[in-house]
């Protein structure tokens, strides 16, 4: 293969696969990378799942973009591998392809009433007020008063805080203007927040704990009792501190001896509280919840019922128990797991089965939905090691048809109308002017056929 350089294709544009390109791009040995992404706009979760309020996050994207620079990159964006190029399309063009298309679905809670009306996933939610274009048409009831978000991670943060935020600060943000004029009519006033286990086992991290306390028009509410640590937990924190627990547990302290300050809208935590079931005729009217003791089990300290039910009133559900990866065509699938399996980014033909030839994979569909951004960087670097390694000891298939063109004139044939970087930028330019009308960094257009149409006539500009 000498130095020629190696062409790699990367699905997903999110930070996963970004941090692959970055890794393989700053290699002496010369590389070509190829990312796909199925929606005409990139980044992932960084434009689709950061919340709005979190804009110092999403600016990691700088970093993206200074990789898109590199005359060694391309994006294609607006092309579903799996439609659009299957997996042998793929493996016949490149020497390598690394997965990072993350994980679309969610996790079930499996409990009666989970389907009713006004129960939702609070990733559907997210996506919807961050304008993914499969989910603008979402229809989110927020004339009723009592919403409960089920879960304490992170994800569950995000939707209580923004249920809760007064309007007029996030029209300051980039969130749709869809949402924030929904958001704006809603009655939405209490939002419990449950927790099946105690605080210190919480998932969601201090500072965004601390974002609810800061609220202007939230008051949140935690019970004591809630605070009372249990033998399994304080032995478990006694053998291996944990210091973001510990943070945890002083800052709903605070919020105990902060009391009500009577603003409009209430936030309730309530831990050791599973939901049971749901009930009403064809929308939720009632959550049925279940109190929780914590023991010490295999895998932790665990939840176990204690047999005390209580029906609470509630008009709109928000499960947020975690995303689900999905399987793709032609690629191996670990239902159990809902990972691609993998060795340290190879992937596998099936869990502890061979390595699949220039085949790699990178972020939530090679570890599981955890961690933060930030986390995908050694993740990805992983990965690209072994893909180095690979190339280093001649492990790549080599394509049939290794040339830079292949691809693009495939795609034309096959009536796909790839975006590449400069279409993204225009788009980027007139979102951004569409935002300062408002004060906003950007007003995100969310009909991928709109996006299409303002690409195509800066195309015709350029
Ligand atoms: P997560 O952190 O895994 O939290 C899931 C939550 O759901 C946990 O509290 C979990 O409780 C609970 N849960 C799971 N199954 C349940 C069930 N059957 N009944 C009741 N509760 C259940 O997932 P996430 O919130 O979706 O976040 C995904 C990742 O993105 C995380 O790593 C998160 O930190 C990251 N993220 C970060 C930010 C940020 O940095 N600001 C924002 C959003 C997301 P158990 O612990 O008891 O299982």
């Amino acid at each position: 293969m000498g130095d020629a350089p190696l062409r790699v294709a990367i699905v997903g544009s999110g930070p996963a696969g970004f941090y692959t390109a970055e890794h393989l791009l700053r290699q002496e040995r010369p590389f070509t990378v190829d990312l796909f992404d199925r929606l005409p706009t990139p980044f992932g979760l960084v434009r689709g799942g950061v919340a709005p309020d979190h804009p110092k996050i999403k600016s990691v994207t700088r970093v993206y973009d200074r990789v898109a620079a590199n005359p060694a990159f391309r994006f294609f964006g607006n092309v579903t591998a799996g439609r659009d190029l299957s997996a042998e399309d793929l493996a016949r063009h490149y020497h390598a392809v690394v997965w990072a298309v993350g994980a679309e679905a969610d996790r079930r809670l499996d409990i009666p009433g989970e389907d009713l009306g006004g129960s939702h996933t609070a990733t559907e939610f997210v996506a919807w007020y961050n304008g993914h274009p499969d989910f603008r048409d979402r229809r989110f009831d927020l004339s009723r008063e009592v919403a409960a978000v089920v879960g304490v991670g992170n994800v569950a943060m995000d939707v209580t805080r923004i249920l809760a935020s007064d309007p007029e600060e996030l029209a300051r943000t980039d969130i749709t203007g869809y949402a924030l004029a929904a958001l704006r009519e809603s009655r939405v006033r209490t939002i419990y927040l449950l927790g099946r286990r105690g605080p210190a086992q919480a998932a969601f991290t201090n500072p965004e704990l601390k974002e609810l306390g800061e609220l202007a028009l939230a008051d949140v509410v935690v019970r004591p009792a809630d605070l009372v640590i249990d033998p399994a937990t304080r032995a478990t924190l006694d053998a291996t501190p944990d210091r973001e627990a510990e943070k945890n547990l002083k800052t709903l302290q605070g919020f105990v001896e902060r009391g009500l300050l009577g603003r409009p809208r209430r936030i309730e935590l309530r831990f050791c509280t599973s939901p049971l079931r749901l009930e009403g005729d064809v929308r939720v009217e009632r959550m049925v919840l279940g109190a929780n003791r914590l023991e010490a089990g295999a895998r932790g300290v665990q939840a176990v019922s204690t047999g005390e039910e209580e029906s609470v009133p509630v008009d709109l559900v928000f499960r947020s128990v975690g995303y689900r990866a999905l399987a793709l065509t032609g690629v191996p699938f670990d239902p159990a797991r809902a990972v691609i399996p993998n060795d340290r980014g190879r992937v596998l033909s099936a869990p502890g089965g061979g390595v699949v030839p220039g085949s790699y994979v990178a972020g939530w569909i090679k570890r599981g939905p955890s961690g933060v951004i930030g986390t995908n960087k050694p993740d990805a670097a992983e990965t690209a090691e072994r893909l180095l390694e690979d190339a280093a000891e001649g492990r790549l298939p080599a394509p049939a048809q290794p040339t830079a063109d292949a691809v693009p004139e495939l795609l034309r044939a096959r009536g796909v109308d790839a975006v590449g970087w400069p279409d993204w930028q225009a788009l980027d330019a007139h979102e951004v002017a569409s935002g300062t009308a408002r004060g906003a960094p950007r007003e995100k257009v969310t009909d991928t056929g709109e996006m299409l149409a303002i690409i195509r006539g800066a195309r015709q500009r350029r």
